[in-house]
């Protein structure tokens, strides 16, 4: 059984959010293995976001991620990683598929993140490394 790392973003948590997006998890039927509030220091999301290193949107990212708490969740099932992205919808919430998790509950701020609810790992060598950094 493949897992996945999903966490519910600080603008997810903030907005009451996290129980919507847990039901949809569980509707899809995917197993909850471990659910955590967690509030990452730098060097974690440094860690977690390393491919964004340099990017514009990097330390707006950063400092985003550390603007309250996230909800960390360990998700099992088949075809988790591929499954969860689809239930997420894409990146950006003006156009993510209604449907989705984005594309139903995402607003554009029109800031310098794209403040999107939800991230999950896009492979399992992501998946490997994130479950690691965010579970230990
Ligand atoms: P995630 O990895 O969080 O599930 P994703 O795979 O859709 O999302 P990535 O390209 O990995 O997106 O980017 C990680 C996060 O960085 C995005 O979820 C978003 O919050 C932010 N981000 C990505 N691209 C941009 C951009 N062009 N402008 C602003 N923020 C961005």
């Amino acid at each position: 059984i493949e897992e996945t790392l999903v966490l519910v973003k600080p603008d997810g948590v903030a907005r009451g959010l996290t129980g919507a997006i847990l039901a949809r998890i569980e509707a899809k039927g995917y197993a909850l293995v471990d659910v955590r509030l967690v509030e990452p220091d730098r060097e974690r999301l440094e860690k977690h976001y390393a491919e964004h290193a340099g990017k514009p949107f990097y330390e707006p990212l950063l400092e985003f991620m550390q603007s309250g708490p996230s909800v960390a969740i360990r998700l099992a099932g088949n075809r988790v990683i591929e499954g969860f992205r689809s239930l997420a919808g894409t990146t950006d919430p003006t156009t993510a598929a209604p449907g989705t998790i984005r594309g139903d509950f995402g607003r554009d701020w029109g800031l310098a993140v794209q403040q999107n609810l939800v991230h999950g790992s896009d492979s399992p060598e992501s998946a490997a490394r994130e479950l690691e950094i965010w579970f230990g």
